[in-house]
């Protein structure tokens, strides 16, 4: 349930209908917008809940969701949330790029790399040091080596990192590194892990699971906000389908229906939605004039040699490129819809 208070209602009345909730054994989460405030009402809803609190100074409605996920919804949160990154906006007017290799490999790949990317214009470094890979067998990232080195490259650069976190035993020790935590598609609905990253004070980055449904997306984003933690961005990485051409199939009209119900901003991953290096710039043009708040992309200084998805890997050169095509698309302007 989400009451809505009149535009400009005092601290009094808001505290009011708080205390009116706590009264009455409901846990709320408020939502500050530009235009007015929002209270999130979460507990077992009664028929006369409506009635009571629409009777209450200062709120102007009180509407039943009949959506599952509440904090990640527009209504809840009319206005975009933005989230912030030393000087990087996203989910604003501007589009960001995260770029980097699939996994940190030694430290010469990484510093290289994070050069050549800064180079050509990219906003955040990407590099896994905890890799979740199909088979036991694969090269599985360098731990805490790995993060060592995502944190001089930082240094050098002046680039923010973003890594995957994969257990919540470790959420405390890459939070010390990450500047962004990102939750891979295969632990989307890992709930222990985004229990944990909802309690941290740094921005998490969640991938779409590879057979997630949106509400199932949502509803995993709601973990993370309901533990506290509003710095929350989503990731599109495309889903599993019946074609086997591409490693996965990239679900574009994800982001206006994302933009349409929530608030949160939404990045896509061409790389792994579709698994070969050549899919890869169309498919981040695309997400970008589709109104993608960002791309994020895998690339390898020498792509032949990559110990983890060099199929999909940009080379330097490739990656220039896309930046400069890129820098002709617009970011389309969001229409709130509610
Ligand atoms: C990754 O970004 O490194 C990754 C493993 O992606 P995904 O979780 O989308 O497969
Ligand atoms: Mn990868």
């Amino acid at each position: 349930m989400i009451v809505s208070m009149r535009p400009k209602s005092t601290e009094n009345e808001v505290n009011g209908v708080l205390e009116k909730l706590e009264s009455l054994g409901f846990q709320h989460h408020i939502s500050r917008g530009v235009e007015r405030t929002v209270i999130g009402v979460i507990g077992k809803i009664y028929p006369d809940l409506k009635d009571t609190l629409e009777l209450m100074p200062g709120v102007v409605e009180v509407v039943r969701l009949s959506r599952p996920f509440k904090l990640s919804s527009r209504e809840f949160h009319p206005d975009d949330t933005v989230v912030r990154v030393g000087d990087v906006t996203i989910g604003g007017a501007e589009r960001v790029v995260m770029a980097g290799p699939c996994a940190v490999e030694s430290r010469e790949q990484l510093m290289e790399t994070a050069q050549a990317v800064k180079e050509a214009g990219a906003h955040i470094l990407r590099g896994g040091a905890y890799k979740p890979r199909t088979s036991p067998y694969s090269f599985r990232g360098l731990g805490e080596d790995g993060l060592e080195m995502l944190a001089e490259a930082r240094e050098k650069t002046g680039l923010p990192i973003i890594t995957e976190v994969m257990t919540p035993a470790d959420v405390g020790l890459v939070s010390q590194y990450a500047d962004i935590l990102q939750i891979g598609a295969r632990n989307m609905q890992n709930y222990i892990l985004l229990d944990e990253v909802g309690k941290v004070d740094v921005p998490v980055m969640l991938k779409r699971g590879m057979s997630a449904t949106i509400e199932e997306w949502l509803l995993a984003a709601e973990y993370v906000l309901a533990q506290g933690n509003q710095n929350l961005i989503l990731c599109e990485r495309g889903i599993r389908t019946f074609e086997t051409y591409t490693r996965n199939t990239l679900d574009l009209s994800a982001i206006p229906v994302i933009k349409k119900l929530s608030h949160l901003p939404v990045i896509v991953d061409p790389s792994h939605a579709t698994g070969k290096w050549y899919l890869v710039a169309p498919m981040a043009l695309a997400a970008a004039a589709a109104g993608a708040d960002g791309v994020m992309v895998e690339v390898h200084i020498t792509p032949e040699d990559a110990l983890c998805d060099g199929a999909q890997a940009l080379t330097v050169d490739n990656f220039r490129l896309l930046m400069g095509q890129l820098s002709t698309i617009q970011k389309p302007l969001q229409q709130a819809t509610l």
